[in-house]
Formats: C-alpha cells, structure tokens, sequence
C-alpha cells in the first residue's frame, strides 16, 4: 500500500488524511496534541465555555491509518524527518502546515492545556479592562471587535487600520464594508483609518496594563489592553535549507502548481494557507484543494496522472460580529457576489461558528 504523509493536521491536513485513509497507509504528523478550530478562537477569547469548544482530540480521525504528534523538521525528497523520531519514508508528502497569527486567534503552543491556561488569564483580564484597542481592520480584527463588544459591552473598542478604511481584502465590496461600518458605528467602535501606530504599546498583548500610544498622523489612543489582528505568518521555516527552499517565495509561501504539486515534485503536494494559490486564505479554500489533491494523490496510485486541477474562487467571506450581528459576503451560483446582512450570517456561522462541521468531519459526536 502506498503510504501518505500529510505534514500538519489543521482544515487542510485533516481533510487529506481523512480523505485518503481507506486507500492508503496514511500517516498525519501534527505537532498539536489536539485539533485547533480557528475559525472559533475569537469566541473563545471571550467566553470560557467556547474555550473549550474549539479543542477537539484526533483520536477519531483515522481508521487504518496513524497520528503522529510531533514537529517536522525537515522533508528531504519524500522523507520527514520529525524531532525525537526515526524519518519516515513516504510515497507521497502533502505539505500542510498552515500559518502562525498572533494570540488569540492562533496560539504557538503545542499543548491544547497551556493554550486553555493563556485563555483563562486573558479572560480575567478583559473582564477588568475598560477599553481595548485593536491594531488591524482586517477579518480578525472586525470579527474580533464584535466578539468582545458582544461579551463586553461596555468595553471601549478603538480600532486602527493602516489602511484607507477597514476590510481592505482586494475582492470585498463597498456594500460589505459600509454595512459592517454602520454596525461598529451602532456598537459605539471608534475606527481610526489610514494611519498606523508611531510605536507599540508598553505591554504584551492581551496583558493588563494602561498605555496611552499615538499613531503617525497624531491622534493618541488611551487603552488598557491591546492586541496585533495583523500579521499571518507561512510555517515553512522546517523547509529552510532543503531543496524545497528555492521554491518558497519571500513571504514564506510555497509554489504549486495548478494541480497542488509543490513545483518540480511530483509526489509533493501542498495545500492551505501555506501555498502560494492567489485566493484569500481560508480554511474552506483548504479543505477544497485538499480534496483535488486527494483525487490527484489516487489517480496516482492507480498507475495514472496527477490531472486534477484547483481553481480558486472569487472573494467571499462570512464575517459575524458576535453571535447576532455581521455581514457576509456570497457567491450565487453563477458566481456573483451579493452581500447579506446580519441575521442570515447569524444562521450560517455566527451562532454554531461551524463546530458541528468540524466535529463530524473528525469523526466526534
Ligand atoms: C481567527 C480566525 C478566524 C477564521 N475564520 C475562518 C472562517 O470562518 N472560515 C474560513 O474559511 N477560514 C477562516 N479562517 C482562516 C483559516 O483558519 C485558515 O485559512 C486555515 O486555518 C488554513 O488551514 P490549513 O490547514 O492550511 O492550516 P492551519 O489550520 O494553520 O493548520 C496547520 C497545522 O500544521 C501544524 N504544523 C505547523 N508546522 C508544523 C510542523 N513543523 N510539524 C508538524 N505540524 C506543524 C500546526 O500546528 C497546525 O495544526 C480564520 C482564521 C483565523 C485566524
């Protein structure tokens, strides 16, 4: 049996894994000891019983197949190499490694305890705060920004987006910006646009602490907490000084090509946000290539070609500010753009933010 190697377990990761289980000697190397939902870390960041929610264990995924914990680090040719382990020699490697964002929408630590631990210390700090301010306008920051106005509404919200206005994402429309615009102005956010900090604030984020800061065209922002909705960050340093390097652009992101192969391999794939495929990265766009890498990676085994293609898609986002508010922006079937409003995007992610999803596709109850 031809065996897979999928390296790192989030949307992407998993859903090759599962995918491949019944038709392959699948291996998944994590190094996480539980499955992270992301799409659900802002609600946890504020409410204690979704903490736990968005920590589901792998232990069901995989039927025949194995799940390692541990960090690669290093792929030579097919071969992983992970830390403290023998290298496992694999036919075919899917790179899914995904992409690093600061606490608390992503958290470095491997232990689902420690990561709960950092939560719970920010939690009892967002209760005695009284105003926060966010640095980024983009999917995290807004989405963020109704969470905590949702859980805290007292809470004085200062957002400051370096660029000309908020949810500047190329592909989302004006209809979805001023519709969200106009719930933050119902919510009472103060929105600074255009300018950026002239220096970061004193503390680390999430930490408890007074500061006042000033942005570079003057305006000063007083809070007593803060946190970076900027800054996603590629995880292919395991890939330094392999020959895989020369195919990393400098942003940290791989080249495939249209068929999801790493280029110039034929039995590498990649797949999620840590590739170079010109979309927004989103865990749906993740679970879709690894579905054509699935079809590749069989075509494969079956003695014929990888001809399966990806084709990106046009923008789309759903983005719920807390569990009754938001907008969305969707694709008809024809492929335009429309935008809905606050209690449709309730119904499609607001209110289960998709856990029923991910629970099954992990095979949980
Ligand atoms: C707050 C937030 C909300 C979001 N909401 C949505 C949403 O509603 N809808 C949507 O479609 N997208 C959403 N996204 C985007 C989505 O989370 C990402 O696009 C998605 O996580 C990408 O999936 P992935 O499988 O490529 O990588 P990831 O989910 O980042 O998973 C990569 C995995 O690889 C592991 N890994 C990394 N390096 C190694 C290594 N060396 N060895 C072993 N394992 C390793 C990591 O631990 C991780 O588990 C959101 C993102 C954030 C931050």
């Amino acid at each position: 049996m031809a065996r897979v190697v999928v390296v790192g377990g989030g949307y992407g990761g998993v859903t090759v894994a599962k995918g491949l289980d019944p038709f392959a000697e699948v291996v998944l190397v994590e190094q996480k000891d539980e499955f992270v939902h992301h799409a659900a870390a802002l609600r946890a960041a504020v409410d204690e019983v979704w903490q736990h929610t968005i920590f589901m264990p792998y232990t069901n995924l995989l039927k025949n197949g194995s799940f390692v914990q541990g960090t690669v680090s290093r792929v030579e040719g097919t071969t992983v190499h992970v830390f403290g382990r023998e290298p496992i020699e694999a036919d075919y490697v899917v790179l899914a490694t995904g992409s690093s964002y600061p606490f608390p929408a992503k958290y470095s630590s491997s232990r689902a305890q420690v990561a709960k631990a950092r939560l719970d210390q920010l939690h009892a700090n967002l209760r005695d705060a009284k105003s926060v301010l966010l640095v980024g306008g983009g999917t995290v920051g807004i989405e963020f920004t109704g969470e905590l106005a949702s859980s805290f509404p007292d809470l004085e919200i200062t957002i400051v987006e370096r660029e000309s206005d908020i949810l500047s994402t190329p592909g989302y429309s004006e209809e979805l910006r001023s519709e969200i615009r106009s719930q933050l102005e119902e919510l009472g956010v103060r929105i600074i646009t255009g300018t950026q900090l002239a220096y970061l604030p004193p503390h680390n984020v999430g930490e408890l602490g007074h500061f006042v800061v000033h942005t570079t065209s003057g305006e000063a922002v007083e809070a007593d907490t803060w946190f970076q909705c900027h800054g996603a960050r590629p995880n292919s340093g395991y890939l330094a000084g392999t020959e895989y390097e020369a195919r990393l652009h400098p942003n940290g992101t791989i080249r495939v090509n249209a068929n999801l192969q790493v280029v110039g391999s034929d039995r590498v794939y990649a797949v999620g946000d840590l590739t170079d495929v010109r979309e927004s990265k989103r865990a749906d766009a993740a679970r879709q290539q690894a579905r054509v890498v699935m079809a590749n990676i069989c075509a494969q085994i079956d003695g014929g070609e990888a001809t399966h293609v990806y084709h990106p898609t046009k923008e789309w986002v759903i983005l719920p500010l807390g569990p009754t508010m938001g907008a969305s922006q969707l694709l008809d079937a024809d492929g335009n753009s429309r935008v809905i409003g606050a209690e449709q995007t309730a119904e499609i992610k607001g209110t289960d933010l998709m856990v029923s999803v991910i629970r099954a596709q992990l095979n949980l109850p």
